[in-house]
């Protein structure tokens, strides 16, 4: 068999633990042995990001920038146990945040829908897409303690020197206080990146805040929605049938359990870290929920939406075998592989890339799946494989299907 050409190469992120593990066994099953893979190799993995002061991160990215498509493995975002552990000489930021905030756009994360794994939400029967806001607030922010009593104040001291200031908390005693910020260019692009998403995908669109509570922060992103919305596609969305709604984040979560599912939730940034782990649970496994980040410059980077499974990792250097499942980090390769395919018009890359997916989901619904969906399947009598055999399984159905 002749192997399916590329003509650009991918950016590829390698990360850590469980998942770099995982990434190796899918490139060497799935990839290698079907495609003439181009990449263009970064390791992201903790040790190297050490070595290179992180500099490795932003080479990445700045590669993004430069060929258009990256997959990227999970990451460790290092903590004071992972300081004394891999013995680094910074506590280095989230590969992710550094990331998306060189790349802007927004992450979308939606779950991968099995027969046999069945929502714990009754009542949904389509994908919830969340999509992230993936720029500033709490992931930019700074942060102090505050030792004891003191006077604490917002000031903005515009380019003429004038200064505007406005008090934060006149501390008797200690405490702390955090300082944020977003970018109304920002919030224009994540307003954007989802009009057109929705649009795309022919799915309504809903946005919520907290603009009762935070009447600046908060209402500006209200304010900036519902403007582009109203000048831009208002038009667009009723021809497509389609609606986009506002309301508070309180309000939407209880909508969203009430609903069928088949939208869009844009989110702010935290409020979309949060939520897409809950809706990604909810629908069944974190490990089945898929991520993009897609910027308004058209550069995509693609995931899985989960960590590096630190825990499953641990079990592997015992020697024991772990049943990892490799799913949603598959379908960073085949999204990236598919829009790599797209953008140089290769159709044969697009149809590897679906029937990859395809061999996916005939194996799990076929009974044979790792132990995450094993434990909670719908479906009579499950075989439990251990990561490498459901690679390998997946593989017999791909190669029937090539
Ligand atoms: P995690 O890696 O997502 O895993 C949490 C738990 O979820 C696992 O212990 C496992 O449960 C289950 N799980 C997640 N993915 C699974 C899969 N593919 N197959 C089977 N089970 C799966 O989160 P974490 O343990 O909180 O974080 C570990 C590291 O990942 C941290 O260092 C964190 O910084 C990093 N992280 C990276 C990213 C990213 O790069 N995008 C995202 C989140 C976290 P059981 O143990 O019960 O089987
Ligand atoms: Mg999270």
């Amino acid at each position: 068999m002749t192997k399916i050409q590329m003509t650009t190469p991918l950016v590829e992120m390698d990360g850590d633990e469980m998942t770099r593990v995982l990434w190796k066994m899918i490139k060497d099953e799935l990839l290698l042995p079907f495609v003439d893979l181009k990449t263009d190799y970064y390791d992201l993995g903790l040790e190297h990001r050490n070595e290179t002061n992180d500099q490795v991160t932003v080479d990445s990215a700045e590669a993004t920038k430069k060929y258009g498509v990256a997959v990227k493995c999970a990451t460790i975002t290092p903590n004071q146990a992972r300081m004394s552990e891999y013995n680094l000489k910074e506590m280095y930021k989230s590969p992710n945040g550094t990331i998306r905030a060189i790349l802007d756009g927004t992450v979308f994360r939606a779950p991968i829908i099995v027969k046999g794994i069945e929502p714990y939400v009754k009542n949904w029967k389509k994908p919830i897409t969340i999509a992230r806001h993936a720029y500033g607030d709490v992931y930019k922010g700074s942060e102090m303690k505050i030792p004891g009593a003191g006077k604490v104040e917002l000031v903005y001291t515009a380019e003429d020197g004038s200064e505007t200031r406005e008090l934060v908390h006149n501390f008797k005693s200690a405490g702390i206080v955090q300082g944020m910020h977003n970018l109304n260019n920002s919030i224009e692009s994540f307003a954007r990146s989802c009009f057109e998403f929705a649009l795309s995908t022919k799915q309504d669109l809903w946005f919520a805040s907290k603009d009762t509570i935070s009447k600046k922060y908060d209402h500006t992103f209200k304010d900036i929605f519902q403007d582009i919305y109203d000048q831009e596609y208002q038009k667009k969305f009723e021809e497509a049938g389609i609606t986009y709604f506002y309301t508070l984040i309180d309000d939407a979560v209880a909508r969203v359990i009430r609903s069928e599912g088949g939208y869009i939730w844009a989110c702010k940034n935290y409020d979309g870290d949060v939520m897409s782990d809950m809706v990604a649970t909810a629908f069944g496994s974190l490990s089945m929920m898929t991520s993009v980040l897609a910027s308004p410059h058209g550069y995509f980077e693609y995931e899985a939406a989960h960590g590096t499974v630190q825990r499953h990792y641990y079990k592997y250097l015992k020697g024991e075998k772990t049943s990892t499942n490799p799913i949603a980090t598959i379908f960073a390769w085949s999204g990236a592989l598919r829009k790599r395919g797209e953008l140089d018009q290769l159709p044969e890359l697009v149809t590897f890339a679906d029937k990859l997916e395809k061999a996916c989901i005939d194996t799990v619904e076929g009974g044979e799946m790792t132990g995450d969906l094993a434990l909670i399947t719908t479906l009579p009598n499950p075989k439990k494989l251990d990561s490498e055999e459901f690679i390998k399984a997946i593989r017999r159905h791909l190669e029937a299907a090539l």
